[in-house]
């Protein structure tokens, strides 16, 4: 007994410590914590404060403070359901960009500086990033939807309007396009594809003269606006070719495989769907674009409104 009473004074002394010590590291604790938990990147945990951090900075935060993250987030349109082993990155195809015309047979193919400026001014408001052919590639591949949102934005045909209007307004949102032109009829000269290049737009063959392919067989034709075109642009611009556009989203079984056998990773034809496979990679769907905001927010949703315009 006297031995257990001698220890008990220590018992309390050691509790005593113990205690005030941690409520002196709570206390400590308290004053130094964050008042926010959002404070830095490395603090986001879950989807809810992801959700936060995009409502709350909303205004004043510009496209590099974004999560990579935002997937899944903010929709105006609520979203088709996304097929079963398929990747979800919208393709979009542009011609002209410049003021529209009276005749509205070619209407159709015309954006307007203005409404691109809107256009992307609403992809950078919305935490999209822009992919080239590779990085689009690179995530078909992995066979898995993009953490961040993520779109591919194409422009058909060369037209000089693509260098004077559209790549200013790409540069201006920090923004990569993918203009397809046919190597030898090109509206846009060599110093301003390689122009282009450096500012890190894509310029990717639209054939060597634009011929529709989808009755072509003869291995010539082939190699001059499969091959050809390509080795004349990587020559231009220093870079390397993936993609092919299709003139007149016409091709057939000789060109995908004179294409897969010649160093091409996708060739893009015209469609509706947002939503992609690898198996289907010689044949991914862009979808159009008009000169309307309301059919341009349906396509990153992959329901199609009609243009209203
Ligand atoms: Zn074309």
């Amino acid at each position: 007994m006297k031995y257990k009473r001698r220890l008990r004074p220590a018992f309390l002394y050691l509790f005593i410590t113990v205690a005030v010590s941690f409520t002196l590291a709570l206390l400590f604790v308290g004053f130094t914590k964050p008042t926010s938990s959002l404070q830095t990147d490395n603090t986001i945990t879950d989807n809810s404060e992801i959700s936060e951090v995009l409502l709350g900075s909303y205004e004043q935060s510009s496209y590099s403070f974004y999560p990579i993250n935002n997937f899944d987030l903010d929709y105006e349109i609520e979203r088709k359901a996304q097929p079963a082993n398929t990747v979800r990155i919208p393709i979009l195809t542009y011609h002209q960009i410049a003021q529209l015309p009276a005749n509205p047979r070619t209407r159709d193919y015309y954006v307007s500086p203005e409404m691109l400026d809107q256009q992307m001014a609403y992809l950078s408001d919305k935490g999209y990033k822009t992919l080239t052919p590779k990085e689009f590639y690179d995530i078909l591949a992995s066979g898995k939807n993009p953490e961040q949102k993520s779109i591919w934005l194409t422009f058909d045909d060369g037209n000089y309007n693509n260098y004077q209007n559209a790549f200013p307004i790409l540069k201006k949102y920090k923004m990569t396009g993918t203009f397809y032109v046919p190597s030898h009829r090109s509206g846009i000269k060599a110093s301003q594809l390689k122009e282009m290049t450096d500012a890190g737009m894509v310029i990717d063959p639209h054939g060597k003269t634009h011929m529709l392919l989808r009755n072509v067989t003869n291995s010539d034709d082939l190699y001059q606006e499969l091959v050809v075109s390509k080795n004349s642009i990587q020559s231009m611009t220093g870079k390397t070719v993936y993609s092919f556009c299709y003139p007149g989203c016409e091709y057939n079984g000789s060109v995908t495989s004179t294409l897969a056998s010649n160093g091409y990773l996708l060739g893009v034809t015209c469609g509706r769907s947002i939503d992609h496979k690898l198996s289907r990679r010689f044949s991914l769907e862009r979808v159009h674009v008009y000169n309307d905001m309301q059919h341009f927010k349906s396509i990153l949703s992959g329901v199609l409104y009609y243009p209203t315009y």
